[in-house]
């Protein structure tokens, strides 16, 4: 049966997923990459790259007035992040409850926070919060031509 109303969202999204320094330090990449890769979004960019302060305070633009922003930029900008752009329908909610809540304390086991990460200021991984900002988020990070079109073989098996 065709559902219109249940069609309007499920709209192919993009999402901007970052593994944090703390992530790349601790050798974290591939099985953080993999946890998105095994669910069966796409992904269209891949970079590893140490951001500038301008940069970070950007993308965390939001949180400026937060006390805890300065620490937030120094912990950005310590070391190389590897930044992703992932597509898929609903892949925008679907990353957050994969990467699970900001304090990792609280965030439930077999989430990549739940699982790998004990504080908030050290919670490994960065996901948008919605489709416009995820949108946003890879526009900042990702210049043209380091994002790639292209058609998984495995679509058919994963969507009827
Ligand atoms: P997220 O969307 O789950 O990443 O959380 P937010 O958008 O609220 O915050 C962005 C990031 O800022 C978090 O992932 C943390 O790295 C950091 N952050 C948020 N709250 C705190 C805090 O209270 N203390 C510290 N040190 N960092 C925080
Ligand atoms: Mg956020």
């Amino acid at each position: 049966i065709f559902l219109p109303h249940l069609m309007a969202s499920m709209e192919v999204e993009e999402s901007y997923i970052m593994i944090k320094p703390d992530g790349v330090q601790r050798g974290l990449v591939g099985e953080i990459i993999s946890r998105f890769e095994k669910k069966g979004f796409k992904l269209k960019g891949l970079k590893l790259f140490h951001c500038p302060k301008q940069l970070a305070e950007e993308h965390y633009k939001d949180l400026s007035s937060k006390p805890f922003f300065p620490k937030l930029i120094t912990y950005i900008t310590s070391g190389p992040v590897v930044c992703m752009a992932w597509e898929g329908v609903g892949v925008v909610a679907s990353a957050r409850k994969l990467i699970g809540a900001t304090n990792p304390l609280q965030a439930e086991p077999g989430t990549i926070r739940g699982d790998l990460a004990v504080q908030t200021g050290r919670n490994v991984v960065h996901g948008s919060d919605s489709p416009e900002n995820g949108k946003r988020e890879i526009a900042l990070w990702f210049k043209e031509g380091e994002l790639t079109e292209w058609t998984p073989v495995q679509t058919p098996w994963l969507v009827e």
